[in-house]
Formats: C-alpha cells, structure tokens, sequence
C-alpha cells in the first residue's frame, strides 16, 4: 500500500463521480446556451494583485497564493469573477455590451475541510456586464433557478437581499469603506451584534443603528410584505430607499416570471467578497445547510480595474455542492451511455485481427476494449459481466475464414455469427443504454 495520498482538502473523482461531475458540467453548458452565455476560458494562475484588489478579508487570507519562478506575486484564483473584471476592463474595454460571459473550472481556497467544503472545487461561473437593469439581475436570478432544475433537484429555497440597502445607509452617516467592510462580514457570518458594536464605535447616529437593527431582524417568505417593511426602516435614507425599490423591481420580475420559486427576503443579508454593490442572492436545499451558489450585483468593480464604468451583475454555483445535494435528494444524473464492448480472441495468434476489428469498430463510434490480460474466453466473459459490457465479440478461426466473428449479446444472453462488415449496424440497432 503506497503511502502517498491526496492533499489535505484536495480530492480524486473516480469514474461514477467523474460522471456525475460531467453530468453537472454538461447542464451548466447548456444552460449557458439557453441563456447566450459565451464561454471564455481565464488562467488558473492569476496576479496576487489583481485577486486580492476586491476579494474581502476572508477569501484574501485563504488564497493559495505563492512566487513563481520569476519571483511574481502569484496566487490560485479563489474565484472567477476578477479575472473576467480583468479581462473586460482590458482586451474586452471596447467592444459592444452588454457582455454574457460564462467559465467553468476549479476554484481554490484555503478553507477548512469539511462536509461540502473543500480546498479545491469546481464552479460554474455567469457574468452579465454592461446593465443596470433589473431584468439583468432577474436573468441571473433565473439561470440559477433552471441549471439547480437540470441538475435534478427539488425544494430550492433563494435567500435575496441587498447590500446597496445597507450601503447607503452606512454611505449617509461617513462611515469608512474599511469600517463597512468589517461590519458586512461579520453579518455575513450573522454576528450581528459585533457589526453592531463597530458601527456605534464608528460614531454612527442612533437613527442609522435603528435601522441597521431592524434590517437585521426582516427576513421571511411573504416578500412583499418584507419589502414593505425594509421600507419603512430605511424612510430616513433617501439612497436606501432606491435600492430597496431596485430589490422590489427585480423580486417583481423573477416572481412574475417564475411563479413556483420559493424565495427568503432577508434584509440583513451579506456575503463575503466585498465588491457586491447591490442584490446579492444564495440559492440551497433544505438537506444541505450551506449554499450551492451564490451571486449578486457588482457595479464598481470593472472602474476599479481602470476599465470604463460597468455595471454587473453575476453568479458562481459549486458544482461539487450540487453533486452532494443530488446524492442527498437521491436526484438520478440522466446520462445515455454508449454502448461497451470487448473483443477477445480465442488465441494468441489471433492477437492482431482482434485489435483489427476493434480499430473499425471504432472508426464507426462503437466504443469497445481488446481484452489484454491474456484470458481465456469463459474468463474474460465472466469479467465483461461483472463490469456491466454489453457485447462480446469472439474471435475463432472458423468463423474468420468466412470473414465472421461470433456475437455475443451479453445482455440478451444471445450468440450469432455476424460478418465483420455488418458488425457496426448490428450493435447499433439495439437501444443504448440509460443510467
Ligand atoms: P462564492 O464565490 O463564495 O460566492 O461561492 C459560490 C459557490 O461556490 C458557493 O455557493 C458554493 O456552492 C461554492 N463554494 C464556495 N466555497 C466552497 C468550498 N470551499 N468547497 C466547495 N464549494 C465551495
């Protein structure tokens, strides 16, 4: 037994995950089709620089993040959404928008593993540059919806919230970009009273605490009723009540759009990248109490990267998540397989036409294996059915004389002599298979 193993957080997909992994990848890209989402494929390496700039604290300190060779401050993207910034504020600067940009691929941070958690990942990533729109918003909103539909899971529960609501409020009373900072994430990671203490040491007036405090408390299923409530908290923030206006105009839009979702409003939301600007939104099950993605406006970040101002507005779902949800809802990946076959010669001598065969069989698309531990043919067969193969085909001198191979149905349970030629319509006239 060798000693070597994976990596603390890092892990191997066998071939049944791997399926599965695909299988979400695959819905992903179409629902990236539906939606005209075109792909752009970014390093995996990027500046420390550059995926630090607007990170926030928490995925700051758990990047990867090294000096290559050449002594650059390099780090593994923790997320993808700097990299396309990155790309739209330069090679993409003048071309028409808005853009819709999709990328997939593996994401790496330093968190601690756990159940859903790990230190390499795999997200599918949208971003919708160019609107401030609340339709743009609503898409996003709705592409999550239909790839967690595709992915076979059921009972979705969207938190929304706004982040501009509590901006614009921590905005009206001068409270520093640092300090507002601070106080989001630890709402974030719902420490709801230390956010409040930093506020009240940052000298904000008791008016701006009341809200914060009610804010805090407003979340539910009865959305509007919700945001009519968020409303009156905010009455004194002239800025705060837009937002709140914008949150209800895209809720509109996406409810009226998409009756059966199951949303939360919760006004005293926040998420842990500090670049969001307006609604932010998470999506889970109830089987699984972390978020299987998560997104949300971000209107500054493109100016920040010296590009034009560009509003945005996008959303990165974890696939591994996704994969765990689906076990746990027992969803079935719907995966047509091809069907498998093995070709076993009955002798050694006939080695080269089994490989002969099999090489045509593959230049038709008819996936198939040359048996290569040497076994005898009972064997062989024993073993094709035990890993589930569908055909076998024999090589005999006999029948090769008359150009012929036998056939064996594996799964039938039924033998004939088929002439070489005809090999490739007779496997394909029976049904693939359905996993
Ligand atoms: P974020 O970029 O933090 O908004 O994360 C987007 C999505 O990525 C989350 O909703 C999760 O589904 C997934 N995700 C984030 N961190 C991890 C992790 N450590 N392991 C697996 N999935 C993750």
């Amino acid at each position: 037994m060798s000693e070597y193993k994976t990596v603390r957080g890092m892990r191997d997909f066998l071939p049944e995950e791997a399926k599965v992994m695909r299988f979400i990848e695959s819905q992903a890209r179409s629902i990236a089709k539906l939606y005209d989402f075109k792909e752009i494929i970014t390093p995996v390496v990027e500046s420390y620089e550059l995926l630090s700039a607007k990170a926030g604290e928490e995925v700051k300190s758990r990047m990867f993040v090294f000096k290559d060779l050449g002594g650059r401050d390099v780090a593994l993207r923790p997320e993808f959404t700097a990299s396309v910034a990155r790309l739209v504020a330069s090679t993409l600067r003048t071309e028409p928008k808005p853009f819709r940009l999709f990328s997939i691929g593996s994401i790496y941070r330093y968190d601690e593993p756990q159940k859903g958690r790990y230190r390499e990942f795999w997200q599918s990533n949208y971003e919708l540059m160019g609107s401030n729109r609340p339709e743009a918003d609503a898409e996003i909103i709705l592409l999550t919806n239909a790839l967690m539909k595709a992915a076979g899971l059921k009972n979705l529960v969207f938190k929304i919230g706004h982040v501009g609501v509590l901006r614009e409020i921590f905005d009206q009373e001068k409270l520093k970009e640092k300090v507002q900072n601070v106080a989001m994430q630890l709402m974030d990671k719902k420490q709801y009273n230390d956010a409040l203490k930093i506020i009240e040491k940052a000298e904000a007036s008791a008016k701006c605490l009341t809200a914060i405090r009610e804010l805090i408390q407003l979340k539910g299923e009865n959305i509007f009723a919700v945001i009519e409530k968020m409303q009156a908290c905010v009455s004194g923030f002239k800025q705060a009540v837009e937002a709140v206006k914008n949150l209800s105009e895209i809720l509109k839009l996406v409810t009226e759009s998409k009756k059966e979702m199951r949303i939360i409003v919760d006004a005293g939301f926040a998420r842990g990248l500090e670049y969001y600007t307006g609604m932010i939104f998470e999506v889970s099950v109830p089987e699984l109490d972390i978020a299987l993605g998560g997104g949300g406006r971000y209107d500054r970040l493109i100016e920040l990267f010296g590009g034009e101002p560009t509003p945005a507005v996008g959303v990165a779902h974890g696939l591994d998540r996704i994969m765990l949800a689906m076990q746990m809802q027992k969803a079935k990946p719907k995966i047509s397989e091809e069907k498998t076959g093995i070709i076993i010669p009955i002798k050694e001598e006939l080695k080269t036409e089994a490989l002969k065969i099999a090489e045509g069989l593959r230049q038709s698309g008819i996936a198939v294996e040359v048996e290569v531990m040497g076994r005898k043919m009972a064997k062989a067969l024993e073993d094709a059915d035990r890993r589930k193969i569908d055909f076998a085909i024999i090589v005999g001198e006999k029948e090769l004389k008359e150009g012929a191979v036998a056939f064996r149905d594996l799964k039938q349970r039924s033998q004939s002599t088929v002439l070489i030629p005809k090999l490739p319509e007779t496997i394909k006239r029976k049904p693939a298979k359905q996993k």
